[in-house]
C-alpha cells in the first residue's frame, strides 16, 4: 500500500498488510484531523518507509502525531510504547482497500458521526 499528504511533499509505503483498522471518535483525533472523527489504518513500524519528512508534534504524554509541514494533512499516530503506526485512511491512494473492523473512544462519538453502526466499539483511555 502507498499514500501520501495533499501536496505529494510526503509519501509513504507499506510492505506488509495494515493489522488494524478502525474509527477513532476522541476528541484528540477530531481536533487533530479537523472532521468529526479520525479513521487509522495500523502498520507494523518495520513495514512502514517514509519518503519525505512529516512535522512531528507530541499530542500528549504518551503519544506523537504527525502531518505535512507544507499542507498540514495529518499523517500518523504513535504511541509510544508500541511497534506499529497508525496512518490516516484518508492518505491512501486507494482507501477503499480497507475496510474499518470497529470504534475507538466512543464516548466522544458524536451523533452525527453516522458511520459503521453495525460495528463495535471501545471507550479510550487517553483524555484531553
Ligand atoms: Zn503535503
Ligand atoms: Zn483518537
Amino acid at each position: 500500500m502507498t499514500g501520501g499528504c495533499l501536496c505529494g511533499a510526503v509519501r509513504w509505503s507499506a510492505s506488509a498488510p495494515p493489522r488494524n483498522i478502525h474509527h477513532c471518535h476522541c476528541g484528540m483525533c477530531r481536533r487533530w484531523t479537523g472532521g468529526g472523527f479520525a479513521t487509522l489504518v495500523w502498520f507494523g513500524d518495520g513495514a512502514l518507509v517514509w519518503h519525505g519528512t512529516p512535522a512531528v508534534f507530541r499530542s500528549s504524554p504518551i503519544a506523537v502525531r504527525a502531518h505535512c509541514g507544507v499542507c498540514g494533512t495529518p499523517l500518523y499516530l504513535k504511541y509510544d510504547s508500541r511497534a506499529d503506526t497508525a496512518i490516516t485512511a484518508g492518505t491512501l491512494d486507494q482507501p477503499q482497500a480497507v475496510t474499518p473492523t470497529h470504534h475507538y473512544g466512543v464516548e466522544g462519538r458524536l451523533a452525527w458521526a453516522d458511520i459503521g453502526r453495525d460495528l463495535p466499539g471501545r471507550e479510550t483511555r487517553e483524555s484531553w
